[in-house]
């Protein structure tokens, strides 16, 4: 089954962050060419409207909001957006994440490390923190979280990062088991690199840093954001019924 086929997710609703670029925007179209209705949440409004703007553009259905998911009270007022403007919350894509300049790990200042840990793993808990009540109302849903390959192994100079993304799988496995029986269905994905402005800053104007990257991949090229967006659906649709706290690595082979 293709994820995109036209109505695999038709009457339900998704719910993005980061939705305003990268794998975000890329999983927020695709839910959207699938059938769903889908909420754009990031803390860059302008973005979110862009992406909202282009689901519209094929025919979608897509609300922007402004999200900073670092703190609860935006968090719970995008979610209650949700319920008010399409009625139901089935799947939360989790993904909003930011990435640090490599840095020993001595060497993170502590903000630093507040900062990466507070977007990267306490807004994955609290998105789920509002979502799962939402679900258990409903009898229902599935969520995945971004983790990365940064959270099945190390990588020198990114400590906090991939403290972060370790926490994430941690996280999932156990909220999935948390909920395993009241029908929601809680995984992770874990990109490789893949071609996003968060890759383009992390190698700016440096040639030398690109190949590097794509040095470390075995396909010999990065991945596309649409690569990761086809395994969230999959892991949202029915068709993943049985798969329950799974970390899916989707890396063209760069941790294998
Ligand atoms: P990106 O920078 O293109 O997009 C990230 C989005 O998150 C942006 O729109 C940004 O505004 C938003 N965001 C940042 N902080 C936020 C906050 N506090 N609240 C709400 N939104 C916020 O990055 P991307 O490459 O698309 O990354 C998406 C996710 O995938 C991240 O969690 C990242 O860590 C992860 N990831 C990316 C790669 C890669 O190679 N690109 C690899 C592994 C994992």
């Amino acid at each position: 089954m293709a994820m995109d086929e036209q109505g695999v997710f038709a009457g339900k609703t998704a719910f993005v962050t980061g939705g305003a670029s990268g794998i975000g925007r890329a999983t927020a179209l695709a839910f959207a060419r699938a059938g769903a209705s889908v909420v754009v949440a990031d803390v860059s409004e302008q973005g979110a409207q862009e992406t909202a703007r282009l689901i519209e553009e094929i025919g979608g259905q897509a609300l922007a909001v402004r999200c900073d998911v670092t703190r609860a009270e935006d968090v719970k007022a995008a979610l209650d957006k949700t319920i008010e403007t399409f009625g139901r919350l089935d799947a939360a894509f989790n993904n909003a994440g930011i990435e640090h300049r490599p840095m020993a790990a001595a060497d993170i200042s502590e903000t630093d490390w507040d900062r990466i840990t507070s977007v990267n793993l306490r807004g994955v808990f609290l998105c789920m923190k509002y979502e799962i009540p939402l679900m258990l109302k409903q009898g229902g849903g599935a969520i995945v979280n971004t983790s990365s390959g940064a959270g099945i192994k190390g990588f020198r100079g990114g400590a906090a990062y991939v403290a972060s993304k370790h926490g994430v799988i941690g996280l999932t496995r156990s909220a999935a088991l948390d909920y395993a029986a009241q029908n929601i269905r809680i995984n992770a994905v874990c990109p490789g690199i893949i071609g996003t402005p968060m890759i383009e800053r992390l190698i700016g104007s440096a040639d030398a840093v690109r190949e590097h990257l794509i040095a470390q991949e075995p396909v010999g090229r990065m991945g596309r954001p649409e690569e990761i967006a086809n395994a969230v659906l999959w892991l949202c649709s029915d068709a993943a019924s049985f798969v329950i706290g799974h970390a899916m690595v989707i890396d063209g082979g760069q941790t294998v």
